[in-house]
């Protein structure tokens, strides 16, 4: 475990983020004097209970903050106590079918499409922490219990949590800003040095988000996966993704097709892909020029909402 403290009260496991990459985000908790707030949660069964043991010590879990509804984010929340809490949209993806909480392979759709979200976890699991099985064999998703909209305020002892609908990454993303140790949470609307997946992205908002979380008092940025960065990280990040916006924008405008855009551009070369290969730049370059073309992320997904500001 590579549990980091980045400020008094701020601990993040970048673990999974660094080589060999490992499977599951970046997940952190914050120490409140009413006890503790973590931001996702370790993905596999194994270094669930590694976390857990860590956490022990230092207080009573009260909150889970889910940034999104990707897996890597949201599956281990079953190993912990304390109220989860998302986006509105995360719920309703968690509670779709699976295709709403990762885009498959068109290979694999036929097969997403008829296992439930626990069968489909413990798949993974089985493929990922064969010997953490057992720790999940009554295994439940757990949802977000406590929903939202645009933005949440949490207050919890000497702390406060700022939740905001930062849509990018994933049309729900939440953002999890805390003044008092000048830090936020991003989910993958930040990859540091790394590409995360852009299958269910909306570019245009992205940048808008991205924009927003430079304007925050901070010095430091937790992406979802990745180092810990700042601000500066953030701007090389967002300049990524308008180059992504650019490109794709550029071949709609020559008159190509998607699947010509398909075959032309691979983004891997500029950022390293947390999901190499060419299926899933041929994905995510699919994804943009179906928002791009239409001009608006509205695929009918749950959590594909208006923006909040
Ligand atoms: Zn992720």
């Amino acid at each position: 475990m590579k549990i980091r403290q980045i400020t008094p009260n701020v601990f993040v496991d970048t673990e999974s983020s660094e080589p060999p990459y490992g499977h599951g985000s970046n997940p952190s908790f914050v120490v409140t004097s009413a006890g503790i707030v973590m931001v996702d949660a370790a993905m596999l069964p194994t270094r669930a209970m590694k976390w857990k043991s860590e956490i022990a010590g230092r207080g009573e879990v009260r909150y889970i903050i889910n940034t999104e509804q990707h897996l890597d984010h949201v599956a281990g929340n079953y190993f912990f106590p304390g109220t989860v809490v998302s986006h509105q949209g995360v719920r309703a993806a968690l509670r779709g079918p699976l295709e709403h909480i990762r885009a498959f392979e068109p290979a694999l759709l036929g097969q997403a499409r008829s296992l439930s979200l626990r069968e489909y976890v413990l798949w993974q699991y089985s493929q990922w922490d064969p010997e953490g099985l057992a720790l999940a064999k009554d295994y439940q998703p757990r949802l977000p219990e406590l929903t939202f909209s645009d933005r949440l305020t949490l207050y919890l002892g000497d702390t406060v949590f700022e939740l905001f609908h930062l849509p990018g990454h994933t049309p729900s993303q939440v953002g999890v800003y805390v003044p008092r140790e000048r830090v936020v949470f991003t989910g993958d609307n930040f990859g540091n040095a790394i590409q995360p997946s852009l299958a269910q992205c909306c570019p245009l908002e992205w940048v808008r988000s991205l924009k927003f979380i430079e304007g925050l008092d901070v010095d430091h940025v937790v992406p979802g996966h990745g180092l810990v960065g700042n601000k500066a990280d953030v701007r090389e990040f967002a300049a990524f993704i308008q180059g992504v916006i650019d490109t794709v924008t550029g071949l709609i405008r020559q008159g190509r097709s998607k699947e010509e855009a398909m075959n032309a551009v691979s983004f891997e070369s500029r950022l390293l892909a947390r999901h190499p290969g060419n299926e899933q730049q041929r994905m995510n370059v699919a994804r943009l020029y179906d928002v791009l073309s239409k001009k608006a992320c509205a695929d009918g997904a749950p959590g594909t909402m208006k923006t909040s500001f």
